[in-house]
């Protein structure tokens, strides 16, 4: 029994680099994997008998758990972001090449990093203007027009105006968006003005199809104007 013990002990025995057989210690100095044996461990090339240490560790440790999944995500866009770039022009790899050359931290700035070489910028640029500064879209809404939808952004301010051309007058209509399966996104009242009724989108719209529709006061369904947000 007292030789098990020892045995037992032996893994535990000094927080050092190494470990009497000359391994280097999986655990560094704060008690957690390092992140270096995470990185190796998540690669495939961790041996023994780091490799059973580590997950011994790993199976009790959910700080550990974390670090090696956010690893594991950092290893799936980067092969994700590879894979996209094949076939893309050599120039777009060139730049690739020395951004991810320069990234040695994988923080918020690969994220950032990937969305914007996979998107040409547009992306990042889109994602770092706040929405408030953003001005709105206009869009007129009519069936003049015949079957043609209309097209907007998504997530910008819409403006849009209903055409109520052959309508009965009503002094008020009450305007609603809904989206594919009928949700009602926004919902409003207003007069008409110029032949048209507007409604205000002031958080605009994720990408999908939406219909505007236009209702009697006494909410009898008068007409609906197809809008697809890209
Ligand atoms: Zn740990």
């Amino acid at each position: 029994m007292r030789d098990h013990w020892e045995v037992e002990d032996y893994t535990f025995v000094g927080v050092g680099p190494t470990i009497g057989n000359g391994a280097v210690m999986q655990l560094s100095a704060n008690g957690h994997a390092s992140e270096e044996s995470l990185e190796s461990y998540a690669l495939g090339s961790l041996g023994e008998p780091a490799l059973g240490e580590l997950e011994e560790h790993l199976l009790l440790c959910s700080l550990c758990q974390d670090q090696l999944k956010e690893i594991d995500a950092y290893h799936a866009a980067m092969k994700s972001a590879a894979a996209r770039l094949e076939g893309q022009d050599e120039s777009r790899k060139k730049l690739w090449t020395r951004v991810s050359g320069a990234m040695t931290f994988r923080r918020l700035g690969w994220v950032m990093g990937l969305v914007a070489i996979a998107l040409g910028g547009l992306a990042l640029r889109v994602w770092l203007t706040p929405t408030a500064l953003t001005p709105a879209v206009a869009l007129v809404l009519e069936t003049s027009r015949g079957s043609e939808v209309r097209h907007a952004p998504a997530r910008r301010p819409l403006e849009l105006s209903l055409d109520v051309k052959g309508l009965p007058a009503y002094p008020l209509y009450a305007v609603e968006t809904v989206d594919a399966v009928g949700q009602v996104q926004a919902q409003s009242t207003a007069a008409v003005s110029e032949g048209r009724v507007k409604m205000s989108l002031s958080q605009g719209l994720r990408p999908g199809n939406y219909f505007a529709r236009l209702y009697s006061p006494s909410h009898e369904l008068l007409r609906e104007y197809g809008l697809v947000i890209d």
